[in-house]
Order: structure tokens, then sequence, then C-alpha cells
């Protein structure tokens, strides 16, 4: 199964000049998903997990059935304000402006080895900030885990965990 053939490019979205990689394509094909979560789980498998991790939105869509699959829990990285309770915040810089992510406080005991899945890297900024947060609970991140890295964003290098994809554009 070519996992490519099922991801649609969208050019100028969200923006002129910006080429879009549309997994909703992928998610209708259930044999293609089928497989891209078992990519993902003999990718994140040797990484020995106690937790996945999501950040929102789509990275949910990856790390959820990916838990059922691993037997696994899941915890939700969020945008700011929806999650109850008590949160830890953690702003970061963008291109233009700051982007603010959260998480639980109690969501993840300190020392649990954990997997982020994103559903694609571009320049790194997101699953920056997100390793930032949960290293700040306590978390040891064991590995990054895409469905799409654009390899030519160069993204992985501003990871300091082991970064893996299931498909690669250059
Ligand atoms: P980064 O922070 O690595 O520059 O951007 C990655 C984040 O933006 C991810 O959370 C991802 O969901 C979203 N993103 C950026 N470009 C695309 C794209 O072409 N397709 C999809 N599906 N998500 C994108």
């Amino acid at each position: 199964m070519n996992i490519k053939d099922h991801i649609r490019s969208i050019p100028d979205f969200p923006k002129p000049g910006i080429m879009f990689y549309d997994i909703s394509t992928l998610l209708a094909h259930a044999e293609a998903w089928r497989d891209t979560v078992r990519q993902l789980k003999e990718a994140v498998e040797p990484h020995k997990p106690a937790l996945l991790v999501g950040i929102e939105s789509r990275g949910f869509l990856a790390a959820a059935p990916l838990a059922l699959a691993m037997g696994l829990g899941f915890v939700m990285i969020r945008k700011r304000g929806k999650l109850p309770g008590d949160i830890i915040t953690h702003n970061y810089d963008l291109e233009y402006g700051t982007d603010t992510i959260e998480i639980q406080a109690d969501a993840i005991k300190p020392g649990t080895r954990v997997v982020v899945l994103d559903d694609l890297l571009a320049t790194g900024g997101t699953m920056a900030a997100a390793i930032s947060l949960l290293r700040r609970v306590g978390a040891d991140v064991a590995a990054a885990q895409f469905i799409i890295e654009l390899g030519f964003l160069n993204g992985a290098a501003k990871l300091d965990v082991p970064v893996q994809s299931v498909v690669r554009y250059e």
C-alpha cells in the first residue's frame, strides 16, 4: 500500500504559495488508514512508550487509534483554553506572533516514557513546543512520530529526540 497515493496536495492553502498536504483522503480510505496506523505502530513500538501523546487536532487522529492498537493510554496537548482543571501552559514563538499549548497538570506522572504524535512535521516549531511542555511535566520523551515529514523544511533539526515519519516529501 503506497500511503502517498492517498494524501492529497492542495496548492495555496491556507495562504498563497503554501502547498497543503491533506490527510482527509487518507482518513477516508479504510485500508490506507489501517495500513498507516499499522506503520505507525511498527515505528513507535521499539521505543517502548508507556503512554502516547497527541497534538491538537490532527495529532489526535494518529495518536488515538495507535493507543488502542498498542494497548496504551493517550493524552492530549491542546490549544489555549480547551482543557479543564489544573493546566500547564507553554507559549512559543511563531514566524509572526506567538501561540500557546496546554496539558493537564496531572495527565502524566513524572518519569513516564512517552512518544508524541502529530500528523505533519513542517518547521518543527509545534513539536518542539510540545516536547518542552512535556518535559516541564516531567515526561521522558522517547521519540516524535509523524505521518508526514516535509524534509525540505528540515524541522527534525529542531528536535532533540528521534524523529520518524511514515512518508516524506523532499
Ligand atoms: P510546524 O510547527 O512543524 O511548522 O507545523 C506543523 C503543524 O502545522 C502540525 O500541527 C500540522 O498539523 C500543521 N500543518 C502545517 N502544514 C500542514 C500541511 O501541509 N498539512 C497538514 N495536514 N498539516 C499541516
